[in-house]
């Protein structure tokens, strides 16, 4: 433990499995009080029962009532980590309005609740780091059948840069992740439920030059930094954390 976020207060959505709960671990272990929070409070509860400093509260990222009432309650949060989100497979031949509706209401209306709610205590305090998970997939590269995905993916990159940009003479950085493809259990889900699973994950394993799948803790890593004062010169960007698949 290097305590690299020592007393910082974050706030990390998605807590329950993958990418987000190797984050509010990996803060946890650096010293910050970490409030997890998902939508499934099963998982939560295991990550409680094996973290028991870790707070952890049942929450919808998509309902912004509960978002509100949640939020009001902290007089400081110093890094709020939005990890929601959700893979829909298809073209858009593939997607229907109730589709589209979905996955921007998971993947980008989320970030919009939470860091609407989130700003105004970061503004009391004149500090904040935000970190929206975005993924390669978005304006940084097409791939087959991840037309609404991406389309998401891709807004997420535009309210990042538009947080930073509003905020930057307020001491509050706003930054994106864009993962490549990443070993978590709905990349599990999305393997066995492919016709032929051996050769999906085949492909999804191809898709990195490193010739291999990203770790939730690599992601993790990558978000100690922009969470903690080794990045307070770094705002409005998105970095890819891909084994080279955007090289
Ligand atoms: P995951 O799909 O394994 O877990 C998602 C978590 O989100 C679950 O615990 C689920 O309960 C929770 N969740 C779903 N809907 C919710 C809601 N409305 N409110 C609160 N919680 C909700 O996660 P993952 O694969 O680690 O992905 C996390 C993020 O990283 C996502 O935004 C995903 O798009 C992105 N990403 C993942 C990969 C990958 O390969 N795994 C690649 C690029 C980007």
């Amino acid at each position: 433990m290097a305590n690299r976020l020592k007393d910082k207060i974050a706030i990390v959505t998605a807590a329950g499995q993958g990418i987000g709960k190797a984050t509010a671990i990996a803060f946890s272990n650096e010293g910050a009080k970490v409030i997890a929070t998902d939508i499934n409070d099963k998982t939560l509860n295991e990550l409680k029962k094996e973290f028991p400093k870790i707070e952890v509260q049942k929450l919808d990222s998509t309902d912004n009532d509960s978002i509100k009432k949640f939020i009001n309650k902290f007089d400081k949060i110093d890094i709020l980590f939005n990890a929601v989100g959700f893979v829909h497979h298809g073209t858009i031949l593939e997607c229907d309005e109730n589709d589209w509706d979905f996955s921007f209401n998971v993947n980008i209306k989320s970030m919009y609740f939470m860091c609407k709610s989130a700003l105004p205590i970061m503004l009391k305090n004149n500090s904040g780091s935000i970190i929206n998970i975005s993924s390669v997939v978005s304006s940084i590269k097409g791939l087959p059948n991840r037309f609404v995905y991406g389309a998401t993916k891709a807004s997420i990159i535009g309210l990042t840069k538009s947080i930073a940009s509003d905020f930057v003479k307020n001491n509050i950085r706003c930054n994106a992740i864009a993962p490549g493809t990443v070993f978590t259990p709905s990349w599990e889900d999305r393997v066995r439920q492919s016709k032929d699973p051996v050769k999906a994950k085949k492909d999804f394993i191809a898709r990195q030059p490193m010739g291999r799948l990203g770790t939730a803790q690599e992601i993790a890593d990558f978000a100690i930094y922009l969470g903690s004062d080794e990045s307070t010169f770094t705002t409005g960007n998105v970095f890819s954390v891909d084994g080279g698949m955007t090289i």
